[in-house]
């Protein structure tokens, strides 16, 4: 038997909940997947499985990587909250303290984003580096990372998701989606916005439709500004949205394009293919997250 502990991790999506224990990824034991109704049903639901799990073997904590906004300050009275979401019923949600309360163990509490990002940090793309971050690209936008070494909180939490953007010249709808922002990297190419643009689900579309174009070039634009603030030394990008595989390479070419040879690194003129790259940890970077903030949360007791 692993002589690591044993952590369960909860990834709590707005529209899911994965919920598994394990100590990492060649150790995942159990995992269970439930859609997100109210916070009452859907927090009970996931402490009812570790509550389970827990007869096998004791957890020794749990992690929890929340959609949000969050309170990720362990200072704040309102640490562990669910906060201003627009999701319906889960605006001002105590969760972290719900889940250590009913199992009486440490609880590792941060946004699902610095959640995968740890993960990566630990097991995938982002291991041996002290400065990268993590997108997701999906129903939304959201990124996280590490800097020096720590994951990036600050005032409250990155929203890299909604970095204003200049709409395209050919965009047809330039005054994008995004309820607070309108053309925000959210209201311009999350999963959503996509599809209400082209009135088609992106996995419908061909690879060489003119929508892929422009959501490279709204994805390339996010980047090059994240990469000009925090130059970081690798950028992984998760999410449904970039199960395109063609996507990629298209991102890359831009971003070389926008960044117009101005930022003198070999990672970025020669070696692009190895520093927008898709996570380590494949579509389990989102639970294992979940699995590397609780083991923090032993770790830092
Ligand atoms: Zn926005």
């Amino acid at each position: 038997m692993s002589a690591k502990p044993l952590i369960g991790g909860i990834e709590a999506g707005g529209t899911k909940f994965v919920c598994a224990v394990g100590t990492g990824p060649d150790d995942l034991r159990a995992e269970t997947r439930f859609p997100t109704t109210t916070p009452e049903e859907t927090i009970g639901r996931a402490i009812a499985f570790f509550e389970e799990q827990a007869r096998h073997q004791p957890l020794a904590a749990v992690g929890i990587a929340s959609f949000g906004p969050v309170d990720p300050d362990p200072a704040s009275p309102t640490f562990g909250y669910i906060t201003s979401t627009p999701k319906p019923g889960w605006t001002n949600t105590d969760f972290a303290a719900a889940v250590g309360r009913a199992l009486g163990v440490p609880v590792g509490f941060d946004t699902d984003v610095n959640g995968a990002a740890l993960g990566e940090a630990r097991w995938g793309a982002g291991q041996g580096l002290d400065n990268f971050i993590y997108l997701t690209i999906g129903t939304g936008i959201g990124g996280g990372g590490l800097v020096n070494g720590q994951l990036l909180h600050g005032l409250v939490h990155p929203e890299m998701g909604h970095i204003l953007l200049p709409p395209h010249p050919d965009d047809p709808h330039p005054e994008g989606f995004c309820p607070f922002h309108g053309h925000c990297l959210e209201g311009m190419a999350s999963g959503p916005a996509l599809e209400k643009r082209w009135q088609a689900r992106g996995e419908t579309l061909p690879p060489d439709h003119p929508a892929w174009e422009l959501e490279a070039h709204y994805l390339a634009l996010g980047l090059v500004n994240f990469i000009c603030t925090l130059s970081p030394q690798r950028i992984i990008m998760g999410g449904g949205v970039m199960d395109q595989p063609h996507l990629f390479p298209l991102v890359r070419r831009k971003v070389q394009t926008l960044l117009n040879g101005y930022i003198q690194s070999p990672a970025i003129l020669s070696g692009i293919d190895r520093y927008i790259v898709p996570p380590g940890l494949g579509s389990r970077a989102g639970v294992l997250g979940a699995i590397a903030l609780g083991a923090q949360a032993v770790e830092t007791g």
